[in-house]
């Protein structure tokens, strides 16, 4: 990560807005094919395909040595699970998280699918984390800090009583993947990194049913929360602006696929609180 925060120029936004929709086009693929039975390895090579067939590149693959397009998280695992032989069941809730690289600019986003039907509790989590990215984006306007931010959602999740994972945070989002400044969800209002239009941020709330702690499996990816209780991971690139937040990338391909698919999985938004 850039020490740098960087402010885009609006044509440059529209890059990173037409790398993020090709993002959100992705995982509405991803979203065609998550099911019981399906292994995360196949999403992977559905999503690589897709994204290729589009003519950029995934985002993800061979940066840092990740070896996937796609870094999917089922149940415990927090973020960075990678795709493999793992055959996805019933009643999972599964993180897919996706970034391209195209014309020069990153996008990233991140979904929480559920895999049939899901305990009602668990998908309590999901709803509240996805309420958690929505408050975190409001707080994401001009002359604020990275700390209303992380205020804003950390506020929500705790008091759902759930656990803000502490070790992985969002970032800047521009011609590199990471660029400053580090988004934490967790934080005090009036502190940390000022805002300021332009800059493209990636707001990602990984918010545990459970212990906020987590740790790392022996394959060095995979981060799992430390109870092993269920955990929720949405993300938007998002651009600062002065009132509003502009939402660069989106979910409505995906809930357009979900709300069709009454076998696979079924759109967090559907959920009863
Ligand atoms: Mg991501
Ligand atoms: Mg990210």
């Amino acid at each position: 990560m850039g020490k740098t925060v960087i402010i885009l120029s609006d044509d440059e936004v529209a890059l990173v807005r037409e790398s993020s929709l090709l993002v959100g086009r992705t995982l509405a693929e991803v979203a065609r094919h998550i099911a019981p039975g399906v292994t995360t390895g196949r999403l992977d090579a559905i999503a690589e395909e897709f994204i290729r067939d589009h003519g950029a590149v995934p985002g993800f693959k061979g940066l840092y040595g990740c070896p996937s397009t796609l870094l999917i998280s089922v149940d415990e695992q927090v973020v960075h699970g990678l795709p493999g032989d793992r055959a996805l069941r019933e009643g999972n809730v599964a993180s897919v998280d996706c970034g391209v690289l195209m014309n020069g600019f990153y996008g990233d986003s991140a979904y929480t699918f559920c895999v049939g039907e899901v305990a009602p509790a668990t998908r309590k989590l999901l709803q509240v984390t996805q309420e958690c990215l929505a408050l975190g984006i409001a707080a994401a306007v001009d002359n604020n800090r990275t700390g209303d931010i992380g205020f804003a959602i950390q506020q929500h999740a705790e008091s759902n009583g759930y656990g803000v994972v502490r070790e992985l945070v969002g970032h800047g989002v521009g011609r590199k993947l990471h660029e400053a400044p580090e988004v934490p969800n967790y934080g005090k209002r009036g502190h940390g990194v000022r805002l300021h239009s332009g800059m493209a941020l990636a707001i990602e709330p990984m918010i545990n049913m459970g212990t906020k702690e987590v740790k790392q499996l022996s394959d060095g990816w995979t981060v799992v929360s430390r109870d092993g209780k269920p955990s929720a991971h949405f993300e938007h690139t998002v651009v600062v602006r002065a009132g509003k937040a502009e939402v660069l990338s989106t979910f409505q391909y995906i809930e357009d696929v979900l709300a069709k698919n009454a076998v696979g999985s079924t759109p967090v938004s559907t959920i009863v609180k």
